[in-house]
């Protein structure tokens, strides 16, 4: 379906733009052709495929050439330290690996943006497999084990998550307009721009990092975007919303925002309405393990509390579980879990999880805390440690591990800064062995492995670390520290 609508809009409009970055433009005619003639030679192989860049436009060829060779694709950003690259590459067995620009690492054989053009140059067509049980992509998040795992996604699960997006009519309202990408292309949200906007024969256009760091940047950006629905997470919704200029007159078209990844403040919703006249305020809610989002409502203005969806049109069956998996009654609080055709295929390398099975359908146990109250679903954090800062999916065990590497360190704990209800940072907590090393030197060490935002902003030296009764790091006295 997803191929044959992209195939149908390089027919019916090849000259319409269907991806815009700072680096470049692809019509219709040029991705579906340069797609195809890429796809001729990663059928060469098996297996997924590495898909590193900033936003280039070779980065949606080689995601569409991918699922036409039937290999997942594995988007990698162009910033990442090189030592993670090479985990990821090794969990995931990547093959192949495409540099659709220029990267911070670097891997011999790889395949360069030079080498990609000439690759994507040819005429040569490639049928649309009908497999929809294969994978589309893997996308690595933290892992709460200490190392980043991959989340399989099928063609099935990502179609259904288009479909019951362009089945919402604040986005089917814009579906063929411009939708505004914030996300990167390692982190699911952007899944909503990319995918559905492909599908409607819209334009994707892409912010990329440099872009959103520098507001006025960004200000130019979103103007010469002529953006109708902008998919970001309410982080990114709280910068953009720094200047009294981001309102009307700088996006004059913007019909719909679209957030997800973490908690919406009434404050931001409200601020949003305020600025955009009209403004259609999406608030979704999802994991990665089940394509990106599974539910969404639309919060009118002057909102006091925020729920994350609507059950009755979601994506797939939401339940709420008791501690031992079974459904709970309405009102009641439990583990929110998503069962049906947005549900992933499990982990790359069949780690374990909360993936399952529920009246012979695919189950998915989020570890969010959550309730059904008059047909709303509402959520009440985390029933684990996972953090959610500026939007990212942070599992404090990976960077406790990497901490624990050092042959200084006795042991090591991982906690949110937080401030006004929002994670304002991460904080570590060591216990030396020997003599301690400098905040400066333990922040060098650890952005070697880690991504820019996994890096802890204060490091605290702990004499001994505190134990609950039952043996276990006690978090709670580590917090009155902060
Ligand atoms: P990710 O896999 O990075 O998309 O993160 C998924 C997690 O983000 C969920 O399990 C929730 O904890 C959180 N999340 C996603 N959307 C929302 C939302 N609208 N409100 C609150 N938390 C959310």
């Amino acid at each position: 379906m997803l191929l044959e609508q992209i195939a149908h809009h390089a027919q019916n409009q090849a000259e319409k733009n269907a991806y815009q970055s700072r680096w470049g433009s692809l019509t219709y005619g040029e991705l579906w052709k340069k797609a195809n003639s890429l796809a001729s030679y990663l059928q060469k192989e098996n297996g997924a495929v590495m898909v590193c860049g900033r936003k280039e436009p070779l980065m949606p060829i080689a995601f569409v050439a991918c699922m036409l060779a039937g290999r997942p694709y594995l988007p990698m950003d162009a910033h990442l330290p090189q030592e993670r690259m090479e985990r990821i590459g090794r969990i995931a067995d990547a093959k192949t690996v495409l540099l659709c620009g220029e990267c911070d690492f670097h891997t011999a054989s790889a395949v360069t943006a030079k080498q990609l053009q000439e690759l994507c140059a040819g005429d040569k067509r490639v049928p649309i497999l009908q497999n929809n049980e294969r994978d589309a992509y893997w996308l690595f998040t933290s892992g709460s084990s200490g190392v980043p795992k991959g989340a399989r996604i099928s063609m099935r699960a990502l179609e259904n998550f288009v479909t019951w997006m362009l089945s919402l009519p604040s986005v089917a309202d814009c579906a063929d307009a411009v939708a505004v990408n914030q996300a990167k292309f390692s982190f699911d949200l952007s899944v909503a721009d990319l995918w559905t906007g492909l599908a409607a024969g819209g334009t994707v256009y892409a912010l990329d990092d440099e872009e959103q760091s520098d507001l006025s940047v960004l200000y130019r950006s979103l103007k010469s975007s002529g953006g109708a629905r902008l998919s970001c997470t309410p982080s990114f919704a709280r910068w953009c919303l720094c200047d009294k200029s981001f309102g009307r007159e700088l996006m004059p078209q913007l019909k719909t925002i679209f957030l997800c990844g973490e908690a919406l403040s009434p404050k931001t919703a409200n601020q949003l309405h305020e600025r955009f006249d009209g403004l259609r305020v999406i608030n979704a809610y999802g994991p990665t393990e089940a394509a990106c989002a599974v539910c969404a409502v639309e919060i009118e203005p002057d909102a006091r509390d925020i729920p994350i969806g609507t059950v009755a049109d979601a994506a797939n069956r939401l339940l709420i579980l008791d501690s031992a998996g079974y459904p709970l009654p309405e009102g009641q609080r439990g583990e929110i879990a998503i069962v049906g055709a947005s549900v992933g295929s499990g982990y790359v390398g069949n780690l374990s999880g909360g993936f399952g099975n529920y009246d012979g359908q695919p189950l998915y146990r989020t570890g969010d805390c959550g309730e059904i109250h008059n047909g709303l679903l509402w959520y009440h954090g985390r029933l684990d440690r996972q953090i959610k800062y500026k939007g990212y999916r942070i599992e404090p065990m990976e960077i406790e591990s990497a901490i624990q590497q050092w042959q200084q360190v006795r042991a090591a704990a991982v906690l949110p800064i937080k401030s006004a209800g929002t994670v304002a940072g991460l904080a570590a907590f060591i216990e030396w062995e020997k003599e301690p090393l400098k905040a400066d030197e333990c922040q060098k060490r650890l952005s070697a492995v880690l991504p820019a935002y996994m890096l802890p902003k204060r490091f605290y030296t702990v004499e001994k670390m505190p134990m609950t009764g039952r043996g276990k790091c006690d978090l709670r006295k580590l917090e009155e520290m902060l």
